[in-house]
């Protein structure tokens, strides 16, 4: 099932999409929800981002580029880092490259959404707290990185965490295809069996340290072949399964609207 958020008009809607066309639905979707009778077509309406997450987790350097290059070993201390939810955007809408700098980097990722509440559970059991998959795009500005690798502020730009376009519920996570395209040439494309902190492992992991909650939100990290872009680069993040999530960098001097 493909869950959607939207808007028709000025108004916020939630929707499921089918073949033809977003079945708009009340409620809570991690919770109690229904249709209601009303149908949109996805011509009329324009896709936010699938949810606002309630927290975002992110992994770090999580991907080698052949299986064999796998380590033996696993870091005994994963390095997680949180984005703010008020650098998530939907599809198609601007990325903000910041005023003092020319470039920033895309990072396209497979992302969870944790769908109860979850403490203290095990790696077999990890699947079970999981909602379903959308995509994300890590927006990374490292000349803010600090160089004793404290990365908050250049993840944290307005922007930087464009979601979607769809949450998909029927997943296999252990087998799709993080891709990414810039101005239409690929630059990354690995499946999910190169990441080195498993998906298991990272959400059990996690679960030991902090309760997480409906709506929480994990970048699983992303495939080889992040690089820097400037304004008016267009990236494609895809997965074939959920769909592909487009957004267009621009500089602040060239973004439309007042920032
Ligand atoms: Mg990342």
């Amino acid at each position: 099932m493909k869950f959607t958020r939207f808007t028709y008009g000025s108004s916020i809607h939630l929707g499921v999409i089918t073949d033809d066309s977003i079945k708009e639905i009340k409620g809570d979707i991690f919770g109690e929800w229904q249709y209601t009778d009303d149908t949109f077509s996805a011509a009329d309406v324009t896709l936010l981002a699938p949810l606002k997450p309630n927290q975002i987790i992110g992994i770090g350097a999580n991907y080698v580029s052949k299986i064999e290059d796998r380590p033996s070993e696993l870091p005994e201390i994963p390095v997680f880092f949180f984005k703010p939810t008020s650098s998530v955007i939907g599809p198609e809408e601007e990325i903000i490259i910041p005023e003092e700098i020319e470039q920033v980097k895309f990072e396209s990722e497979l992302a969870i959404i944790i769908g109860k509440e979850a403490k203290n559970v095990s790696e077999s059991e990890v699947l079970d707290y999981v909602f379903g998959y959308t995509i994300g795009n890590d927006v990374t500005a490292p000349q803010f990185f600090h160089q004793d690798g404290h990365w908050t502020i250049g993840k944290s730009f307005d922007t930087f965490t464009p979601l979607g376009p769809v949450i998909e519920t029927e997943l296999d996570p252990f087998s799709v295809n993080v891709e990414a395209k810039l101005n239409e040439v690929e630059k990354q494309n690995s499946s999910t069996d190169l990441m080195i902190i498993q998906i298991p492992r990272m959400i059990a992991y996690l679960t030991n340290v902090m309760t997480l909650m409906p709506g929480d939100v994990i970048l699983t990290g992303s495939p080889v072949g992040a690089e820097f872009v400037g304004t008016g680069d267009v990236i494609e993040c895809k997965i074939k399964e959920i769909g592909t999530l487009r957004n267009t960098f621009v500089s602040v001097k060239e973004h439309a609207k007042p920032y």
